[in-house]
């Protein structure tokens, strides 16, 4: 029986024609295994679309190929349509098809499906699914595939991963770094990766409203538990106050994570009024896949999330604290 690697590798070199698409609210990894996996086929002589929900967040536009990102379902279906026969989907780093967003059912519709992933609990939902938890990245598979197919990595689709690995990881900080991710980030430095420009890019590269979001969302810092759990979170009135947007919460949830007194770090995001999104960080032992389990979330065990409507930040917050004191005991 073929490998799973395998059997999405005989999928990819099968079809010429390829579309490509990942989670909603993309992360690094995210965009960059995808636009990374676009410039592998598309050397390689392959036609391939670039599908997200929304377009490229402001922080992964350095990225070769953001430019290229399509948005519209209607594109998505002339480009099926083009070549019924010639066909493969290919869905990265998605740990549910729930999670490819609002078109989510029709896109899972396009078939064959390939799923390439390393989430705890992906069940599997394409025709081939090739999903290993241990990874630090999608993009450190992505990267596996390509010298499998023979692909010669260039520059610009090396930077694409670099960049996937490096936010994936923490900057080669979590758990799930191994000695084959280093290898892997050396080869794409080999090829013309320069880490301290994408580091630049990626964490140097903010606004000054993202600064005074920081703020206001460190403001509502909440501790738990002799300080084991602590507790953030941020409302669309602050993100109106200071001109900026849900995107630029990201890695605020890090600096709660790094008091060396907290195993688990929640924070709270109103997206709309009455939808909660929960993102989870854990250190250790403490698995909070699971709790986001529970709420029909998950991801990895010291990083999830899930989403709950029609509940406000503080009703979300009294279920969550009881079930993540169990967690901190450990
Ligand atoms: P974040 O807190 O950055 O949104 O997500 C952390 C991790 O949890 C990511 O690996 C992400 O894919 C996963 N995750 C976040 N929200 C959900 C969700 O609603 N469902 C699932 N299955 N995974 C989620
Ligand atoms: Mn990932």
């Amino acid at each position: 029986m073929n490998s799973p690697e395998q059997t999405v590798l005989t999928a990819v070199q099968d079809k010429g024609h390829i579309l490509l698409a990942t989670h909603f609210n993309p992360d690094g990894d995210a965009v960059g295994s995808l636009l990374g996996l676009a410039e592998i086929l598309e050397s390689l002589g392959k036609r391939v679309f670039r599908y997200l929900e929304e377009p490229v967040p402001h922080l992964y536009r350095f990225l070769p190929g953001s430019g290229q990102v399509q948005t519209e379902m209607a594109k998505v279906r002339e480009f099926v349509a083009q070549a019924p026969d010639d066909f493969l989907a290919v869905c990265l780093d998605c740990g549910d098809a729930g999670r490819l967003g609002r078109h989510s059912a029709e896109l899972i519709g396009f078939r064959p499906l390939m799923v390439i992933d390393h989430h705890q609990g992906n069940n599997g939902f394409g025709d081939g699914s090739w999903i290993e938890p241990h990874r630090s990245s999608t993009a450190e598979m992505v990267y596996d595939l390509a010298v499998d197919l023979g692909a010669d990595i260039s520059g610009r689709a090396a930077e694409c991963l670099f960049a996937a690995i490096n936010t994936d990881t923490g900057s080669f900080r979590y758990e799930s770094t191994s000695s084959h991710t280093f290898a892997v980030a050396g080869d794409l430095v080999r090829r013309g990766v320069r880490p301290e420009q994408v580091a630049s890019n990626l964490y140097d590269n903010y606004t000054l409203g993202r600064l005074r979001l920081m703020q206001e969302v460190l403001a509502t810092l909440e501790m738990h538990e002799r300080d084991r759990i602590a507790v953030i979170r941020v409302s669309q009135k602050m993100l109106e106050r200071t001109f900026t947007t849900m995107e630029d919460t990201e890695l605020f949830i890090n600096l709660p994570r790094a008091v060396s007194s907290v195993r688990v770090a929640v924070f709270l995001k109103e997206v709309e009024p009455g939808q909660v999104s929960v993102s989870l960080r854990a250190k250790g032992k403490c698995d909070v896949s699971l709790i986001a389990a529970q709420f029909g979330g998950g991801g990895h065990r010291n990083a999830s999330g899930f989403r709950v409507k029609g509940q406000s930040v503080e009703a979300v917050r009294d279920t969550l604290l009881p079930l993540l004191r169990r967690e901190v005991q450990v």
